[in-house]
């Protein structure tokens, strides 16, 4: 997505307004962003770089971690480009290794279509960092250790924010907040009580195969009683000594209240000690959740964007690059047409990803059956043309303008999934 350039001296709708609000709003902003996380900080960016005046929020300080694998996908890679950040501090990475049992397949990412060739690990230490670095140099201004909440007049519409015990104006509100808390709660954009959600855990270890340029995903993980977990391990190398080591699982499974993830990720942990000659965890075990859906994604005044409004792919669990676009798209929707943003933006963002993201929390109700699961994974890593279709249709790597036969079955499992919705919902494993 390029954007037109446009600089504050070029567009007098994004000149300086400070103070024009008298002693009630002491400052105004043309973007307020809740949250310097990717989606904000590509928000920030584009909002900057369009010559418009940004203001970023974090109520963590400069240099947070975010609990996450670390991986990029091709896509993600495509939206760093499109954001004309660097990866020389990334880790380069070829395809993904897909483990079923005693079945492994070392699969190259999908050649050919509008994706690169590669993916990366990128330790979010480091890549939120680069981003968020990378939009102050464009002219946002950051503000860490500052919690922020939109402030709704009284027809709800957001003016603006309270933070750090300032006011300040802002013509559109992006709350870019991460999975929903408070600031989702006063915007009522919450995730809908009944669609599946995910919830993972990750540490670092040392291994000699940091190095490596394959993600490895183990894709059949049990529980303690043996239940079959819709989710993965994987192992994520870094290339600094390091590799990203971690289990996810979806909530559609039966006994998800009881899933201990800690010990899920012990049993990982033995099962790739040998293959990796993993150290002990570098850092305690933490676990943060995968919003999968939300109520509303925007309103008079406000977007929401990344984690902030569901957008993470049920089928990998891959939120970054869900929140790069939503962050480019929403900023450059406002550089448009400030007035009707938040429209255009729930529309866009609905083209671009609802029917994907639909598909995929249907596929989570399915596997949430361990017999489904069992079997399909079977057929899914069968062959290695299988497989390559499997893995092109779970990370969104689908080219719309050459879909190819990955194309054709996401549409075959769109209208499927569609038919069986209902039963599915009905017959859900989770308890
Ligand atoms: C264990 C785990 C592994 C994952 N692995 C991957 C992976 O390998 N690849 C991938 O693509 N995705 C992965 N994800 C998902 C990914 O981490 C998220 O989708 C991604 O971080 C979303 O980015 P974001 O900018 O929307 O939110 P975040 O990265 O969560 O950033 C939100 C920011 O908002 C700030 N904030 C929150 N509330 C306020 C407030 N009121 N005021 C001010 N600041 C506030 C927070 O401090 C934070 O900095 C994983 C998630 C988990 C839990």
């Amino acid at each position: 997505m390029q954007l037109s350039p446009l600089s504050q001296q070029d567009d007098a709708r994004f000149a300086p307004k400070r103070g024009d609000h008298g002693g009630l709003m002491s400052q105004h902003y043309d973007l307020a962003v809740i949250g310097a996380g990717p989606a904000g900080a590509a928000a920030a960016i584009t909002g900057a770089r369009g010559g418009a005046r940004v203001l970023v929020v974090d109520q963590a300080p400069y240099g947070r971690d975010k609990v996450c694998g670390d991986g990029l996908t091709p896509r993600a890679v495509a939206a760093l480009a499109d954001l004309d950040i660097p990866l020389d501090d990334a880790h380069l990475i070829d395809g993904l290794r897909m483990i079923a049992g005693k079945r492994i397949r070392e699969l190259a990412w999908p050649a050919g279509g509008r994706f690169p060739g590669h993916g990366a690990v990128w330790p979010r230490k480091r890549l939120d960092a680069a981003l968020i670095d990378a939009a102050a140099a464009a002219g946002a201004e950051i503000r860490w250790d500052t919690a922020g909440e939109p402030i709704l007049d009284a027809d709800g519409r957001a003016i603006g924010l309270r933070a750090g015990g300032e006011t300040v104006h802002a013509d559109l509100v992006v709350a870019a907040t991460g999975a929903p808390g408070k600031v989702a709660r006063m915007l009522g954009a919450e995730r809908v009580a009944d669609e599946p959600f995910g919830l993972a855990i990750r540490a670092y270890v040392e291994s000699p195969r940091h190095l490596d340029k394959h993600l490895e995903a183990c894709l059949t993980l049990t529980d303690e009683t043996g239940i079959s977990v819709p989710g993965y391990g994987w192992m994520f190398p870094a290339g600094d000594g390091t590799v990203n080591i971690g289990v996810g699982a979806l909530s559609t499974m039966k006994s998800f209240k009881q899933l201990n993830l800690n010990r899920l990720l012990d049993s990982y942990r033995a099962l790739v000690a040998d293959s990796w000659e993993v150290g002990p965890y570098l850092d305690r075990p933490r676990a943060w959740r995968l919003p999968m859906s939300t109520t509303k994604r925007h309103g008079p005044g406000w977007v929401a964007i990344g984690d902030a409004a569901g957008l993470v792919n049920p089928m990998n669990g891959e939120g970054i690059d869900y929140g790069l676009e939503s962050g480019m798209l929403a900023a450059s929707l406002f550089l448009d047409d400030p007035a009707m943003a938040p429209e255009r933006y729930d529309v866009e963002i609905g083209e671009r990803f609802d029917r994907f993201l639909r598909t995929g929390r249907r596929f989570a109700f399915l596997i949430g059956h361990p017999w489904i699961l069992r079997s399909g994974l079977r057929v899914a890593v069968g062959t290695d043309a299988i497989a390559k279709i499997t893995l092109q249709v779970m990370g969104n790597l689908v080219d719309s303008s050459t879909p190819g036969a990955a194309g054709r079955v996401l549409g075959l499992a769109d209208r499927g999934l569609a038919v069986a919705d209902p039963v599915l919902r009905r017959t859900r494993a989770a308890a």
